[in-house]
């Protein structure tokens, strides 16, 4: 599972957008691959330099780095770890250059050079295996419509969580949340315009929640929340400020046209020993309890299964 900060984000790379940067990597350590083959021959057979190698600006000459000039601002933001393959690149041309230039100056300066340029080519390689690991492993996780993260990766972090609880650390709250007539917002604007609404409601969801609160689309238009080391009154009174928050937010939903959307919540407390699916169940018959009081409102599962409170 990722970081606070990965956690924390508002909008995913689309799937196909992670997979053709992977796939342009690939390329790249190919290509490099002939590139240190090419430029091997000239330094240990001494035919003649690949002309890139000889340049100050190499790194912006090869084919991976006329590639990454040309990204854009928002690929960095949606991948950061595109953006940190650029060092290592230059660094790899640039020992390649002053490897070159020791060629005349003796043994000791050759071995440096010859050492300098293997750490910085497989530092590259790294960083290109490094990227391509967390984009694979982004398009696995995440769901590509929201950018929450998705039902496979749920049910493993909730078990997580169920361990961590059942350890002695303090309780965690499991949140079922499913938007209010979703359906007339596809039948009144059409699937596509639904699809927009269910991406705003989500990043509404991820951006204002806590750093350390991880949302999952559950399915369709409900998403489940768990609320680490939050106990359920608090939940309580965070998802209600979350609803009203929610319910007079304009979500956009063409060039010109924004709608409003409420939301119902079930919460329930997962505490020590018990399944995940049992609380999910508890939370799921207290949404369906805060959907019968008539939507946009949260209640709250707050003793055993058999009983009901506040809905
Ligand atoms: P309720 O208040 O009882 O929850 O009513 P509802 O209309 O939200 O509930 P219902 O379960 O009847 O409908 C859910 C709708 O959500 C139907 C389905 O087409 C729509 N939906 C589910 N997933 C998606 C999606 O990925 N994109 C779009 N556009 N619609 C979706
Ligand atoms: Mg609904
Ligand atoms: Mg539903």
């Amino acid at each position: 599972m990722g970081t606070p900060a990965q956690r924390k984000h508002s909008k995913s790379m689309d799937a196909n957008a992670a997979l053709s940067i992977v796939k342009e990597l690939d390329r790249a350590l190919a290509m490099h691959q002939y590139w240190i083959k090419d430029f091997y021959r000239f330094i240990i057979c001494g035919e003649s330099a690949p002309p890139v190698c000889v340049n100050q600006d190499a790194h912006l000459l090869c084919d991976f780095g006329r590639w990454y000039a040309s990204l854009d601002e928002e690929t960095f933001r949606l991948a950061p770890d595109v953006e940190k393959i650029g060092e290592p690149h230059k660094a790899m041309h640039d020992s390649a250059r002053r490897l070159i230039e020791s060629l005349p100056l003796g043994n000791e300066a050759r071995k440096t050079s010859y050492l300098n340029f293997v750490d910085d080519s497989l530092n590259f390689k790294q960083a290109i295996h490094h990227c391509q690991s967390e984009l694979l492993q982004r398009v696995c996780t995440v769901d590509h419509l929201t950018g929450a993260w998705n039902r496979h990766t749920m049910e493993s972090r909730l078990r997580e969580e169920a361990e961590r609880v059942s350890r002695g650390s303090p309780p965690c709250v499991i949140c079922m949340m499913d938007i209010d007539h979703f359906k007339t917002v596809n039948d009144q604007y059409g699937h596509p315009a639904g699809d927009l609404a269910l991406s705003a409601v989500a990043r509404f969801l991820m951006e204002r929640l806590r750093i350390y609160d991880i949302t999952f689309r559950y399915g369709g238009e409900e998403f489940l929340v768990c609320l680490p080391d939050t106990t359920l009154a608090a939940a309580e009174v965070l998802l209600n400020r979350l609803r009203v928050d929610l319910s007079v937010h304009p979500i956009r939903i063409g060039e010109d046209k924004t709608i409003t959307i409420s939301a119902s919540f079930g919460i329930a407390a997962l505490n020590a020993g018990e399944l995940v699916a049992d609380v999910v169940e508890r939370a799921d018959h207290a949404l369906l309890c805060a959907k019968s009081r008539g939507r946009n409102c949260v209640c709250v599962w707050d003793i055993e299964p058999v009983s009901r409170q506040n809905c």
